[in-house]
């Protein structure tokens, strides 16, 4: 286990500190969709933030792009997924509880059934009397049948059966990478090697057991596709894989500061393949309910461009500048969900230490992750305290720095209410500061404080980072 609560309780916890809410709450909610409060807006910013520093700005061969949601449904054909991209589902006729059928055949009986056809799902369903999770008693099951994961919706309203109109929500950022390629080139003039980044909504229609936000239906990815000289020519592209797998692992350990002991790398077998791929890495990250994928990384060959040349009838192909030879060029992709390294952060900075008779909870939050970098605590709101603080606080906010100001209850439980929301530091407004102009910085981790002057501060700051 990564950490000492449930994904329960800290569901609870992310919903009371206002990280996270359950989407549509109000009307009974709608299953596997959340919503970000405020705090875990910042969040999900700071995050974004430090992916685009450790994977695209750090690196002189990356640029970005943002494409739309909303494709000609084309593309999805050419990339395969309107055909393929399916799970197999079954349904206990007595409860009427939805699983997906691998789920419940790999749980129970370690078989990988990827790739094989509805009705030799079905037959090992039959043979073998598997329980339904949800009742812990043998299921009645009907036949497994694949569900594809894409969401649709038609332009005509008025003949919503009109093919011609369909639209699919984007399951992957990915494609608009491959769509945009030419465009990319011409604009841009990169010479191989180079990558383009996007972040960005993606929507599938996935049948979860829950598990808060690891599995969810909208959700937000940070895709990189890395473009390469094909191995015909330069067989280096393994060298460049263990970079991309080497500034994944920098950006989870250094940037997010998940620890060593939750991750770990699972390369995919040549048979869990998927018919595009060379090779296939997860970085798996220890969540309550064990280790689970959080990043990917995959040699895709020359598949989705060559896919959408067919398709489009366009020339997706790239002049080598010296020699004039005009090719394919092969593609390295990493990538990574928002939500589920939210999750991650989640699991891995949330702490419950013993203070004598009490419990402080803390969210360890490294320095860049924190929604608030500082909270400004008057310690009265009389004798003009109160006004100084909330100068102070003004003027921080003014000069960029995400704080927050509390001046309600005990200057203890202030604290301990921003120990919660990961706030690095603590700054109280007292009588001094209004002769000699220092103000008290406490710090979350070891409750230290240190007394500062108010001009000082950004500096003081700056060399504390952490
Ligand atoms: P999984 O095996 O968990 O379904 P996947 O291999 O289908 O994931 P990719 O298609 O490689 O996932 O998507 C890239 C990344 O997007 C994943 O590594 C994960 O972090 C994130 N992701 C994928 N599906 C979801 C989802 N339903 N909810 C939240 N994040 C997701």
């Amino acid at each position: 286990m990564s950490n000492i609560v449930s994904l329960d309780e800290l569901a609870k916890f992310a919903r009371r500190k206002g990280f996270i809410y359950q989407g549509s709450e109000i009307y009974g909610g709608l299953a596997n969709t959340w919503d970000y409060g405020n705090k875990g807006v910042l969040l999900k910013e700071n995050i974004k933030n430090l992916w685009r520093q450790y994977l695209v700005q750090s690196r002189v061969d990356m640029i970005e792009l943002d494409s739309g949601i909303l494709m000609n449904q084309r593309v999805w054909e050419a990339s395969g997924h309107t055909e393929t991209f399916a799970d197999a589902m079954v349904d206990d006729k007595k409860t009427k509880h939805r699983f997906r059928a691998d789920h419940l055949i790999e749980e129970q009986l370690g078989i990988d059934v990827e790739g094989m056809s509805g009705e030799e799902i079905t037959k090992i369903m039959s043979e073998n009397k598997l329980l339904n999770p949800k009742t812990g008693k043998e299921g009645d099951w009907t036949e497994a049948r694949y569900m594809n994961l894409m969401f649709e919706t038609n332009r005509d309203k008025i003949n919503p059966s009109n093919e011609e109109t369909r639209i699919y929500l984007r399951p992957e950022t990915a494609q608009g990478i491959f769509v945009q390629f030419k465009n990319i080139l011409n604009t841009e003039r990169k010479k191989l090697p180079f990558g383009v980044g996007q972040i960005g909504k993606a929507f599938r229609n996935e049948i979860t057991p829950g598990n808060f936000n690891f599995r969810i239906v909208e959700f937000e990815q940070m895709e990189i596709e890395y473009f390469i000289t094909p191995p015909s020519k330069d067989k280096q592209w393994n060298k460049v894989f263990e970079e991309w797998l080497d500034l994944q692992k920098k950006f989870l350990k250094v940037g997010l500061a998940l620890t060593d002991e939750n991750l770990q790398q699972k390369e995919h077998s040549k048979e869990k393949l998927s018919h595009y791929s060379k090779r296939t890495v997860d970085l798996e990250y220890n969540f309550p309910f064990g280790f689970s994928e959080l990043t990917g990384l995959a040699y895709r060959t020359d598949f989705d461009l060559s896919q959408h040349m067919k398709f489009s009838g366009e020339s997706l192909e790239y002049m080598d500048p010296t020699t004039g030879e005009k090719f394919i060029p092969h593609v390295i992709e990493p990538t990574v969900g928002v939500d589920r390294l939210f999750l991650a952060i989640l699991c891995q900075h949330y702490r419950e230490e013993k203070i004598e008779n009490d419990t402080r909870i803390v969210l360890g939050l490294p320095y860049k992750l924190a929604p608030f970098k500082v909270a400004v605590l008057p310690l009265m709101k009389k004798d003009g305290l109160g006004e100084k603080a909330q100068e102070i606080f003004a003027n921080l906010r003014a000069r960029g720095l995400m704080c927050d100001y509390d001046e309600s209850g005990s200057v203890g439980k202030r604290y301990r209410r921003q120990d919660e929301n990961g706030t690095p530091w603590c700054l109280t407004v007292d009588y001094d500061t209004l002769s000699d102009g220092t103000i008290t910085l406490r710090h979350r981790d070891t409750m230290e404080q240190e007394r500062v002057k108010i001009d000082e501060l950004s500096e003081w700051l700056d060399a504390k980072k952490f």
